[in-house]
C-alpha cells in the first residue's frame, strides 16, 4: 500500500522507522533484532537508507596502497523484500542520484517494481566522502527533482527506450527529504523552498524532514510550505540524542542546530548512558508535542537500533 493511503486512512499518529543496511558481511539477522521489538507499534512502512560508494585505500605489495571503490553498506532492495516478507509491511527503499546512471536508476525501479515496492523516497545523496562537492554519474541525474521525473514518467509508461511495445506502467508513491533548517548547499530557506515546491508540484506525495531537535522549526517550515502551496504530507523525522559526541557529529553531518537547553543539560551529563536517557526524554517531549499539533506520522531515525526507539514509542503510542 502507498504511504499516502496509509496516512488518508489512519485513525490517529502513526508510527514508522527508519533503518540503515549493516556493513557488507554482516548478517541481516541484525536488521530484525533493530525491528523485532519495534513491531508490536504496528509500523504501516519502514524506510531503508541507500548508501554509495566511497574510496578506501588498501595495502597493497611493496608498501603501496591502491585507491577502492567499495560500498560499505550494500543491500537496501534485498532488505526491502526481506522486510516485506517477514512483517508484511510496506518497505521504502531510498533512491539517489549519486552513483547511478538513468539506466542503471530504471533498472533498480523495474526490479523494485517487480517485487511489489509500491513507494520509494526520491534523494540526491551526498557526495562520496573523499570529494568535496556531489557529482552527478555520467548519464546520470544532478538533483533530485531529476530523478523524481524520471519515476513520474516510469508512472506513465514513459520508459527511456520510447521505442519499447506494451511498456508497463510503474505504480510509485513518491516521498522527497524536506529541510527544516535548510539544505547545507542553498543559499538561503527561500532558494530551498522554491526547489522543493518544485518537486511537490511535478507530482511528489509526500515530504520526509531532516531530523530536527526543535519543534518550532518544523512547525515555522510546514507554515512556509504551505503558504507557498505546498500541500501534501510533511512527515517530520525524529532521531533521540545517544551520546555526548553527538553534540558535534551531528550539526557536522546533518547541518542542523541543537536547541540550547538541550545542550546545556547534556553537558551536565558525566555518562553516555545519561545522554541516552536524557536524549529519549527529549525526543518523548517532541513526539508528544507533534500529536498535539496534527502530525500525520513520526518517524524515527532508528539507526539500526530499537532500544531508544521503543522507550519512547511505549510512551507515546
Ligand atoms: P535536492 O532536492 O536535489 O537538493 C539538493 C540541493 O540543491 C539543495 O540545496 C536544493 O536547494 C538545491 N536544488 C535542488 N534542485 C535544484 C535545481 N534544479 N537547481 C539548483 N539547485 C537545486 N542520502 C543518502 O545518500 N542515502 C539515503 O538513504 C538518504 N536518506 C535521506 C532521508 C532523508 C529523510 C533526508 C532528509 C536525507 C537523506 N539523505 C540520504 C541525504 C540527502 O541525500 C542529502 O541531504 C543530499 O545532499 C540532498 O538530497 P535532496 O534529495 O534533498 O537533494
Amino acid at each position: 500500500m502507498k504511504v499516502t493511503e496509509h496516512l488518508k486512512n489512519a485513525k490517529s499518529t502513526l508510527f514508522s522507522l527508519e533503518i540503515i543496511p549493516p556493513m557488507k558481511g554482516e548478517s541481516i539477522e541484525s536488521i530484525f533484532q533493530a525491528i523485532d521489538p519495534l513491531m508490536e507499534f504496528k509500523p504501516p512502512f519502514i524506510d531503508v537508507t541507500y548508501h554509495r560508494e566511497e574510496y578506501v585505500y588498501k595495502a597493497g605489495p611493496n608498501n603501496t596502497l591502491t585507491k577502492q571503490r567499495i560500498r560499505k553498506r550494500p543491500g537496501t532492495v534485498g532488505i526491502c523484500a526481506a522486510i516485506m516478507h517477514r512483517y508484511k509491511v510496506d518497505a521504502v527503499p531510498h533512491i539517489i542520484c549519486g552513483g547511478f546512471n538513468k539506466e542503471e536508476t530504471e533498472n533498480a525501479l523495474i526490479d523494485l517494481h517487480y517485487l511489489g515496492v509500491e513507494n520509494v523516497l526520491v534523494l540526491r545523496g551526498d557526495a562520496i566522502k573523499s570529494e568535496g562537492a556531489f557529482t552527478p554519474q555520467p548519464g546520470g541525474h544532478s538533483y533530485a527533482s531529476e530523478l523524481l521525473e524520471q519515476v513520474i514518467n516510469m508512472n506513465h509508461g514513459r520508459y527511456l527506450d520510447d521505442e519499447l511495445q506494451h511498456p508497463t506502467p510503474t505504480n510509485f508513491c513518491i516521498g522527497v527529504a524536506g529541510y527544516p533548517e535548510k539544505h547545507f548547499e542553498a543559499p538561503n530557506m527561500a532558494s530551498d523552498l522554491r526547489y522543493l515546491k518544485m518537486k511537490a508540484d511535478m507530482g511528489a506525495d509526500f515530504i520526509v524532514t531532516q531530523m530536527f531537535f526543535d519543534n518550532q522549526k518544523y512547525y515555522d517550515f510546514v507554515a512556509r510550505c504551505r503558504e507557498m502551496g505546498i500541500t501534501i504530507p510533511i512527515i517530520p523525522g525524529l532521531k533521540p540524542l545517544a551520546t555526548k559526541a553527538q553534540l558535534n557529529v551531528l550539526p557536522r553531518i546533518f547541518h542542523i542546530d541543537l536547541p540550547e537547553d538541550l545542550v546545556k543539560e547534556v553537558e551536565k551529563c558525566k555518562t553516555n548512558q545519561q545522554v541516552k536517557e536524557l536524549g529519549i526524554e527529549w525526543c518523548i517531549n517532541q513526539s508528544k508535542e507533534l500529536i498535539k499539533f496534527g502530525v500525520p506520522c513520526l518517524h524515527y531515525y532508528t539507526m539500526s537500533k530499537s532500544d531508544a526507539v521503543r522507550q519512547i514509542a511505549a510512551n507515546v503510542f
